[in-house]
């Protein structure tokens, strides 16, 4: 961009980027108007008309001056997006190599990129009357009113707040509303303030790691938060934002997934009495641009959110925090294939403030920074709260005979745990009832049409489900090859185990806890609703049970299996096993209860779990980094990878083959691997292929990608050929 033009009276010609993924600008005539970089304007395009944001003024056209039209409208007369975001925004597009009109309306919320005036979402907020208050304290209101009397409290909260707190509270707003108990009124523009009483004393440990970020000042300082699970990691984070508050400043807050954001919000507003924005996908448009302007308006104290929040704009910025800043869902996985820790960084430096990266499992990466001396890391080596970490039991299930795949001393402790009148965890990667159904008579198996993968059996849907592409069926009664009736469901999902445990357990609530489970909105967080009372319950769940959440009557968690995670294909599996291990063992005994925690494993003297063991996620992370730096991969060289797809092997044999030409001869140390099948080389009918890029010098791989990535979007594009292009791609499928 070229800002020393932006000086000349009023430069002729609007450079505009459009929401489309291709890589070049297009140029208007400004129509005499001034214009700010940052404002959309409505501009013709073919034969009809279209939103752009101008990213740059010039005088000087990419074509023919005489070809060019004028712009239609302006629709903003301040930059929607500010200079320095747009900058950012503009250095991520090189960086993950993505369309720069597809990033910068990535950014905006949809509402926004619509054309919408920003005065069409006026800021709004919703406190409790006096009367509400009594109502609330007599009980005399039952249901969603009672619900959102008590979720308002004392305090005035934003729509984007409620809407993450109490989904489908609108309803009961507009009773309360007509009733007088709630006002909706304009937010307070009072000063904010943290809550009396509500901090712990910090220990020694969190005091030396909180002056240590203090001292360090404002401006650019990175720093990693290393501390297990409990050690009181929010804690800081809320030490620091509350500093933040006093001086003015802004503090961006992330979580790697929406199921996070609401006990995140409700421990902020446990603890501040002030504005907070928050983003994530599932707010209403409307309230998502009413929040995301509250924060580039500088209304909002702090913006809380998952991954795309990172793109909020901060015009008074003082603190960037990432929760769990190894998890992967902070990799964006399509489109704009960005990753929003790395962004974050980016961000920081750019708006010159100290970032935070939290996390009890430090990914790879983040380590080999920290061993580089660019990131300072503060342990975190003791839980807060007296409870030492749990106990890890190993069940080397080698000749044992297990019950649903859950062995005899687990089923024991599980026994005692449940006498004890506490909760259990039951840990399991996957859901469904069996991963494999198999004819015992013929070999048979249940496998997709179109990816020729096994299909998972479901068994309380008498369905069968590819979990790749989506294709269901279902589930027949006979073998559909040699018609015998013997057919078995291989190996265990969620439901199996939850099945087999309802059956042990009739007396105790057995809640499911995956994707499937918990598709509607909001359905986790009422879950773990009814294991708040304390009482006696089992959960069984995937992945999304390994993150964050507070039980304090949860004192034994299995994890039963964990050998597929052994085995993979995928470099990161190893990383990913020792974080998900030590995330879900952290899940134990987390209040005043010991905890303990038990492993099933046929192979207990894998090198990577016994280092686990042994020697802590440390160990485990020190073992993968030498595996790492011993086959030249991340962090010890950087990767990008391009996808391809399609119906037709031979339009994509060709355009891999062009695309392999269009690298031209390797340069600086490039190794280029391909094209190949892809790891799934058939997914929903669709042909797929890879070839991957390594370069040990990450300047290197960015100067090969710059030329690359238009020479393939030059190249022909075979119709219904998809490809991408993943720079630090988190999985290799
Ligand atoms: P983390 O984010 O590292 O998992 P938290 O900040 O959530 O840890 O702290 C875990 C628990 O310990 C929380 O209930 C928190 O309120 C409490 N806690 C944190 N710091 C202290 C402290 N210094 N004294 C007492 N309790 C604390
Ligand atoms: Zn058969
Ligand atoms: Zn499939």
């Amino acid at each position: 961009m070229n800002a020393a033009r932006q000086s000349d009276p009023t430069p002729a010609i609007l450079r505009v980027v459009l929401p489309l993924p291709l890589p070049q600008t297009f140029d208007y005539l400004s129509n005499g108007w001034t214009v700010p970089v940052g404002a959309r304007v409505r501009v013709p395009f073919g034969r009809s008309h279209r939103i752009g944001v101008v990213v740059e003024t010039t005088d000087e056209a990419d074509v023919d001056r005489a070809r060019l039209k004028p712009v239609d409208a302006l629709l903003d007369a301040e930059p929607l997006i500010d200079p320095g975001l747009l900058a950012d925004l503009h250095r991520a597009a090189d960086y993950w190599c993505g369309a720069f009109g597809d990033v910068v309306f990535g950014a905006l919320p949809l509402a926004l990129r619509d054309g919408h005036a920003t005065t069409d979402f006026a800021e709004q907020a919703w406190r409790a009357t006096q009367a509400g208050t009594a109502a609330r304290d007599a009980r005399s209101r039952r249901g969603g009113s009672a619900a959102l009397l008590t979720t308002l409290g004392d305090a005035t909260l934003s729509a984007s707040e409620l809407d993450t707190l109490l989904p489908g509270w609108r309803a009961a707003a507009r009773r309360l509303v007509a009733a007088g108990l709630v006002a909706c009124v304009a937010p307070p523009a009072t000063a904010p303030r943290t809550r009396e009483g509500a901090a712990p004393v910090l220990n020694d440990e969190q005091a030396d790691a909180l002056a240590s970020i203090l001292s360090a000042g404002t401006g650019f300082h990175p720093f990693l938060l290393h501390g297990v699970t409990g050690s009181g990691k929010t804690e800081i984070y809320l030490r620091l934002t509350e500093r933040m508050l006093q001086q003015g400043r802004q503090t961006l807050w992330l979580v790697p997934e929406i199921g996070l954001v609401p006990q995140a919000l409700r421990r902020l507003r446990a603890r501040f009495d002030a504005r907070i924005a928050v983003l994530h996908s599932n707010l209403a448009e409307g309230e998502r641009a009413r929040a995301w302007l509250e924060a580039r308006a500088g209304a909002a104290a702090i913006v809380l959110g998952t991954r795309s929040a990172v793109f909020a704009p901060l015009p008074r910025p003082g603190l960037i925090v990432v929760d769990e800043e190894h998890d992967a869902s902070y990799k964006q996985q399509d489109g704009f294939r960005y990753h929003a820790r790395d962004f974050a960084l980016l961000r920081a430096q750019s708006l010159d403030v100290p970032i935070v990266l939290g996390s009890a499992t430090p990914s790879l990466e983040t380590l080999a920074n920290v061993e580089a001396g660019r990131y300072v890391r503060l342990r975190l080596h003791h839980r807060a709260r007296a409870q030492p970490a749990s106990p890890v039991h190993v069940l080397d299930l080698r000749g044992l005979k297990l019950a649903h795949g859950l062995s005899p001393a687990l089923l024991e402790a599980l026994d005692a745990c449940i006498a004890r009148g506490e909760q259990a965890l039951v840990f399991k990667n996957r859901r469904g009832y069996a991963p494999v159904l198999l004819c015992h008579a013929c070999g048979w198996h249940a496998a997709c049409p179109n990816c020729e993968k096994p299909l998972t059996l479901y068994r309380g849907r008498r369905q069968l489900l590819c979990h790749h592409c989506g294709h269901t069926e279902r589930a027949p009664e006979a073998c559909p090859h040699c018609g015998a009736t013997a057919l078995i469901p291989q190996g265990q999902g969620t439901e199996r185990l939850e099945e087999a445990l309802v059956a042990r357990y009739p007396d105790v609530p057995v809640l499911r806890v995956d994707r499937e489970s918990t598709r509607q909105r909001n359905a986790f967080g009422k879950l773990l609703d009814r294991l708040a009372d304390g009482k006696p319950a089992i959960l069984v769940g995937t992945q999304i049970l390994a993150k964050g959440h507070d039980l304090p009557n949860l004192t034994l968690v299995a994890i039963v299996g964990v050998d597929e995670g052994l085995h993979s294909v995928d470099f990161h599996a190893g990383e990913r096993l020792a974080q998900l291990i030590v995330q879900v063992a952290g899940r134990a005994g987390r209040a005043d209860k010991p905890g303990s925690v038990w492993l099933q494993t046929h192979e207990p003297d894998h090198p990577l779990l016994a280092t686990l063991l042994q020697g802590g996620y440390d160990a485990a992370a020190a073992l993968q980094m030498g595996e790492r730096l011993a086959s030249s991969l991340p962090p010890f060289a950087h990767l990008a990878l391009l996808r391809a797809e399609s119906a037709r092997h031979d339009a994509l044999d060709a355009f891999m083959a062009a695309a392999r030409d269009a690298l031209g001869r390797p340069v600086g140390g490039l190794r280029i691997n391909g094209p190949i099948a892809a790891p799934m080389p058939l997914r929903a009918g669709r042909h797929r292929a890879q070839l991957l890029l390594e370069s040990p010098q990450r300047p290197a791989l960015r100067q090969v990608l710059a030329a690359w990535w238009p020479r393939l979007h030059a190249l022909p594009q075979p119709r219904g050929l998809r490809w991408s292009l993943d720079v630090d791609p988190v999985d290799l499928y």
